[in-house]
């Protein structure tokens, strides 16, 4: 883990050509802009009122002192945080088409000035455009600046990746990162430790002939990720060295994203529950509260729930009766179409059913194989994931929280959200097996509490 591994990742990366992370890295941005974009070029700086005042300002200036032309358009949502909603993703697009009058496409670069949202709606404005991007990365909130596509909630309120490229250029400034909000880091870092079960979550998919494998991208996230979450107090306290391992395994989880086209490597079922409350809204204390913040909670309960499967022993699996757990895709779509009834998004159940459902003759299959395996999937699981009292501990010394009622949610709809995660995506985890062998809701209760 190391420069190594971003140089590594770069070289795999379809659409990023530079990351520079480090102390004092913003003032590399003026030769970055002129060594991967046009020279004639023009810089649209778009940020918002914090992220202009921590890092827009100053791009600006490094830009305009290196003899480039620089606009800038500043997104004011009104609020200390928002959601990456459709329609900032046209106003953005809108903002950058203005720039653009009379010139061609490679004269008009954006360079994003911010966080999540920030680069994400600028991510799929810039797309949508067919404008390559830079991105200057004021706080280390999430992994998905070095990611392909971008979440965005839809007109119908549902998050969704939407597909477009990941930025070429990405610029990550320590002395700017230090000056965000503590909770952005401490959401960044629960983001990162979320690949810890993940990546269970993957290896479980993959064992049961649900999941494709993807090497080069595990490896990019996997490798160094141990050592990347294992100095939580040098996070807390932002010192350089723990800071640069973290800060590397967040863009590394972003560049195997890219690599692989696909958010599997860096997301499972703890990420479904944040999806779920963002779909309804989510708020607390009248605020939204940050991806990594929720993801951490369930990355937390994620682990727990490893642990009970653990403490299990799959080599006397009763295939029969999970089959009787199995139902026919006809009535699995009905379940399906009522997860989801009344909502904005109700065909959503009904299309995941569609997408992941296997006869019973395959799943039998499935099982039987993964019964004879368990020893070395158990042992393959036991390597991969982290002592749940290690992922709490670190979820508080970064400031995350750990447990539901903490971001504005309850035990009981966590639990109501475990069933539904299942109909969300067509990614195969731990809670789908567990609802065939009949033993989610006795894990998840568990898992819930300390
Ligand atoms: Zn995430």
């Amino acid at each position: 883990m190391s420069r190594e591994s971003i140089e590594k990742a770069l070289a795999r990366a379809t659409d990023t050509k530079a990351c520079v992370i480090g102390e004092g890295s913003l003032a590399e941005v003026p030769a970055l802009f002129k060594e991967h974009f046009s020279c004639a070029g023009s810089a649209v700086v778009v940020c918002d009122p914090r992220t202009r005042k921590a890092a827009g300002e100053r791009v600006e200036a490094l830009l305009s002192d290196a003899g480039l032309r620089v606009s800038e358009y500043v997104l004011e949502p009104g609020g200390a945080t928002f959601h990456a909603d459709y329609r900032y993703v046209e106003e953005v697009r809108e903002a950058i088409r203005k720039s653009l009058d009379g010139k061609s496409a490679g004269e008009v670069v954006p360079v994003a000035v911010g966080s999540g949202v920030i680069n994400d709606l600028v991510k799929l404005a810039s797309g949508e455009l067919g404008l390559p991007y830079m991105v200057c990365a004021t706080a280390a909130s999430v992994d998905g600046y070095s990611s392909f596509g971008a979440a965005i909630r839809s007109p119908e309120g549902a998050k969704q990746t939407y597909s477009c490229p990941a930025p070429k250029v990405i610029v990550a400034d320590f002395e700017v990162m230090r000056t965000a909000p503590k909770w952005m880091a401490a959401s960044g870092f629960a983001d990162l430790m979320a690949k810890v079960p993940a990546g269970a979550d993957w290896i479980l998919a993959y064992e049961l002939g649900a999941s494709e494998w993807h090497d080069s991208s595990w490896h990019t996230v996997q490798d160094g990720l141990k050592e990347a979450i294992g100095n939580p107090e040098g996070v807390a306290s932002m010192e350089t060295e723990p800071l640069t391992r973290f800060v590397e395994g967040l863009m590394l989880g972003g560049f195997a994203m890219q690599d692989m086209q696909s958010s599997r490597p860096a997301s499972g079922a703890e990420h479904l529950f944040s999806h779920l409350l963002e779909m309804r809204d989510h708020t607390f204390k009248g605020d939204i509260v940050p991806h990594g913040i929720q993801v951490g909670v369930f990355t937390l309960f994620m682990s727990r729930v490893y642990e009970k499967m653990l403490a299990y022993d799959y080599s006397n699996l009763d295939v029969e009766a999970c089959l009787r757990n199995w139902k026919t895709l006809e009535e699995q779509e009905r379940i399906g179409a009522e997860v989801f009834a009344g909502t904005k998004f109700p065909e959503l159940g009904v299309k995941t059913v569609r997408a992941k459902y296997v006869d019973a003759d395959t799943m039998r299959k499935r099982l039987e194989s993964f019964k004879a395996r368990w020893p070395e999937i158990k042992a393959r699981l036991e390597g991969q994931l982290v002592p749940s009292v290690e992922i709490e501990r670190s979820l508080k010394v970064v400031g995350a929280p750990v447990s539901p009622d903490e971001i504005g949610s309850t035990v009981a709809a966590s639990l109501a959200d475990a069933r539904r995660t299942i109909f969300m995506r067509d990614r195969y985890m731990a809670l789908d097996f567990l609802a065939l062998t009949g033993q989610l809701d006795d894990f998840a209760e568990r898992s819930f509490v300390a």
